[in-house]
């Protein structure tokens, strides 16, 4: 199979192969067709399966299917971990630069100015927001002008770290500020299925697909 057999965007077909990925993985495979239908997706996958690109993708091809441009925020990706952030944003950077989607990433340990500055820009507005779950929520709660309310695709990485008790409040904040789950598409991701991701996965999932490698 080619990125092209799975209904991606010429352009990001093309990225694709200038970043050397000849052939979609097999998480990439299984998971681009549905997400470009719009179902939401439960995947059972590690990090190493492809599985970054498998959301990301989809996620872009949306984004560039607009007739309008991308709003600000329109995807959020959380991730438990500065490391996993950093990485993620990574390829969203990459793959994002190549077709005019803008990105930005919101951890803790950068300066939080420049942040608020790259989230709120309303000329260049960061499309793509990737950040760990106690950044995200301190801009919510400080940054004017920065929101959810448009945010139609969300990743939720190694979610059952995300799901600790460290993050608590600031995953039921994330949550309450993202529209509900009828008017986002939702993807999750878990190396394990343990009981709290199966609540998370009842209460904020729209009859995702399941999908394992
Ligand atoms: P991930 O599991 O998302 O962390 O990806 C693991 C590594 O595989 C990353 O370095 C990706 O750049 C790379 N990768 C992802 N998809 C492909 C592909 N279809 N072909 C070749 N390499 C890929």
């Amino acid at each position: 199979t080619t990125f092209e057999n799975l209904g991606l965007h010429k352009k990001l077909c093309d990225t694709c192969k200038k970043l050397g990925y000849e052939h979609p993985t097999k998480i990439q495979r299984d998971s681009i067709p549905i997400a470009i239908q719009g179902r939401d997706i439960i995947g059972i996958a590690e990090t190493g399966s492809g599985k970054t690109a498998s959301f990301l993708l989809p996620i872009l091809h949306k984004l560039l299917s607009l007739n309008t441009k991308p709003s600000p925020c329109s995807g959020l990706i959380l991730a438990p971990t500065r490391e996993l952030a950093i990485q993620i944003f990574q390829h969203v950077k990459a793959i994002g630069s190549e077709i005019g989607i803008h990105s930005t990433l919101l951890v803790g340990g950068e300066p939080i100015v420049q942040q608020q500055k790259e989230i709120t820009d309303s000329k260049k507005p960061a499309h793509v927001v990737v950040g760990t779950p106690g950044r995200v929520a301190e801009h919510l709660r400080n940054t004017k002008g920065f929101n959810l309310f448009r945010t139609k695709h969300l990743v939720l990485d190694e979610a059952d770290k995300l799901l600790s008790s460290v993050f608590e409040k600031e995953i039921a904040l994330i949550f309450g500020a993202l529209p509900k789950r009828s008017e986002r598409n939702t993807f999750l991701y878990s190396a394990t299925m343990t009981k709290s991701v199966e609540k998370l996965q009842k209460a904020q999932l729209n009859d995702p697909v399941k999908v394992q490698v």
